[in-house]
């Protein structure tokens, strides 16, 4: 599985080895079987209601496993992409800041939602996600990745959150 996702060293700058997926969701077999095992893992964090995924490849992700699941989709969208109203949320990049967010009253109080993304790296847009959908009233029940970056952190920043990955890099 992880030879199907292409390690892109020095991009999309000096210093970052990028994590291209795109190989991985071009095999059906693969593509199947990430969204099938993510699925299940949160499963077993019981009843989920919704699942978020952040722009663009945790619509990928998200969205199939939203359906494999049975339940709808929630776009966690960057700046300036949605017509208001909207929650919003502002985080750090190393260079500047982010923001990410989502269609007001789209997520009813309550609603346990699971968090979709392809990688997992430093941890701030899975935070900034789940900061959002808590901020909309919303319940987080875990975080679901194709891939963990593990020596950056990520892990920790969601220290006491159910964390399922199925990929692991240094
Ligand atoms: P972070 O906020 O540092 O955890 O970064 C995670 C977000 O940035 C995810 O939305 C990833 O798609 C993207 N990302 C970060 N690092 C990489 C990488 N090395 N390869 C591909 N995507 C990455």
């Amino acid at each position: 599985m992880l030879a199907l996702v292409r390690a892109v060293p020095d991009y999309p700058v000096a210093g970052v080895t990028f994590r291209d997926i795109t190989g991985l969701l071009a095999d059906g077999v693969a593509f199947g079987h990430v969204v099938a095992e993510l699925a299940r893992a949160a499963q077993g964090w019981g009843g989920i209601d919704l699942v978020a995924g952040m722009e663009a490849r945790g619509f990928l992700l998200g969205a199939p496993i939203a359906t494999s699941l049975g339940v709808g989709f929630l776009p966690l969208r960057k700046a300036g992409k949605l017509p208001p109203p909207t929650e919003s949320v502002s985080y750090d990049l190393e260079y500047g800041t982010a923001a990410l967010e989502l269609r007001s009253g789209t997520l009813p109080v309550g609603a346990r939602v699971l968090v979709v993304d392809d990688v997992l790296a430093t941890g701030g847009t899975a935070a900034a996600g789940v900061d959002l959908v808590e901020r909309s009233g919303g319940v987080v029940v875990g975080l679901a990745f194709l891939m963990e970056l593990a020596d950056l952190g990520g892990r920790a920043r969601l220290a006491g959150r159910e964390v399922a990955t199925l990929l692991h890099v240094e």
